[in-house]
């Protein structure tokens, strides 16, 4: 049986992983949309060769491109920031929602009103929006299944058991590259040396925020949201081989984890194949070779942004949106060079404490607090 896919965010690491899968199911998908931001001839070369029915780019400026490299190919090509949520409302059995940060939320919440499945890498989009986006999952009763591998972790050992059996949720972290680093080197550290992670070949912007672990204090908020089992019972753990993806403990003792290779395509296969399990070429865990795995506390003197994303959870409304907000911007400043590694998460402090909108209820507020945390971030890094 033939099933339809879109995929927003096509071009980057989740779209090329979750490509590579539809690639090894010849004849069993349909791709209906691929999205980008600008990688146009890359989206062309992807479109055609998995003869999707329409490309867009976020940008609208790199449509003339698209459309270029698409001319001839019977292909629709489209733009900008409305193309993109109409795309991702055209009926497909599953949206992968990949595009990083909030630029995600509006194309998300569009899939998401297909009321059909959608495999959520973008947490950003969930932290930011919160319950905005879990009411609309549950008003038009979609199935929103994690990509993301800690989450997807959860999922996969929550499956046969009861929420409210639940002691505690650990996430795991890898740590980032610089899990062993001084507080001075850390002040040195380079955007190269920041997204060279030791286990993931990830995006830019993801690889940064494994560095500073700001991508586990989202990932605490994006689990508050996926699994109701309240903020007191989710805790985090340093465990550098990223073998052990997630756990779950239940109240009798039992704690059951989800293993496996650090390759993104495990959990983009399980949501791809849910509830049935398909095959990948992924290398097998050889745990022999592994030999041991280790577990760590985390360290927040070091590495505050996971005790910041924690605050932002329990203080709730629109703490989480400013929070992400603060930190793409943060991120984003870092890898062009203009601010240190250790003024992120300072910036994201600074940020929080500056003001307090009120919490949004729709859409619309979502991103309305997404802009406006986004200017004041910017305003705290000339005053750093
Ligand atoms: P990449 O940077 O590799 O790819 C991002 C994708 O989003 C690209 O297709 C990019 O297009 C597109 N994009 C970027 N900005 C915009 C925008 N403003 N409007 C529309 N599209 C845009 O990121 P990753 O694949 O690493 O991550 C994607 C998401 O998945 C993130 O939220 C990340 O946190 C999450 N995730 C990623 C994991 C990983 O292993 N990579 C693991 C778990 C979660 P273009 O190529 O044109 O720039
Ligand atoms: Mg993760």
């Amino acid at each position: 049986m033939t099933r339809s896919i879109s995929i927003l965010g096509a071009t980057g690491s989740i779209g090329d992983s979750t490509l590579d899968l539809i690639r090894s199911q010849p004849g069993q998908w349909r791709v209906v949309a691929l999205s980008a931001n600008c990688s146009a001839e890359k989206l062309a070369r992807l479109a055609v060769e998995f003869s999707a029915d329409v490309a867009v780019v976020g940008n609208e400026q790199c449509l003339p491109e698209l459309r270029q490299h698409l001319s001839g190919s019977g292909i629709a090509a489209a733009g900008g920031a409305q193309a993109l949520c109409e795309a991702a409302a055209r009926p497909a059995d599953i949206t992968v929602a990949a595009i990083v940060g909030c630029a995600g939320l509006a194309p998300t919440m569009a899939a998401i009103g297909q009321g059909r499945t959608v495999a959520l890498a973008n947490k950003e989009a969930l932290v930011s929006a919160g319950e905005v986006m879990t009411r609309l999952v549950a008003q038009h009763g979609t199935t929103l299944l994690p990509v993301d591998s800690e989450h997807n972790a959860i999922f996969q050992c929550l499956q046969g058991g009861n929420v409210e059996d639940v002691r505690w949720i650990t996430l795991t972290a890898s740590g980032g590259p610089f899990r062993t680093k001084s507080q001075a080197e850390l002040e040195a550290a380079t955007p190269a040396q920041a997204v060279a992670h030791p286990n993931w070949d990830m995006g830019a912007k993801i690889s940064v925020d494994s560095a500073t672990m700001m991508n586990k204090g989202l990932e605490f908020i994006e689990a508050f949201h996926l699994f109701p089992v309240g903020l007191d019972r989710l805790r985090i753990i340093v465990h550098p081989q990223s073998v052990i993806h997630s756990m779950v403990e239940y109240r009798d003792g039992s704690t059951l984890a989800q293993l496996g290779p650090s390759d993104m395509r495990v959990p983009i296969a399980s949501t791809l194949a849910w509830p049935q399990r398909m095959d990948t070429c992924c290398k097998p865990l050889d745990l022999a070779a592994i030999g041991e795995l280790t577990f760590f506390a985390p360290d927040e003197e070091r590495f505050p942004a996971t005790k910041l994303a924690r605050e932002a959870a329990h203080a709730g409304g629109a703490a989480p949106a400013v929070l992400n907000a603060a930190n793409e911007v943060a991120v984003a400043a870092f890898l062009a060079g203009q601010i240190r590694f250790t003024q992120i998460s300072a910036i994201v402090a600074r940020t929080l404490d500056s003001y307090a909108p009120v919490a949004p209820g729709d859409l619309d507020a979502v991103l309305a607090v997404d802009a406006e945390a986004r200017v004041r971030a910017a305003e705290m890094m000339e005053n750093a």
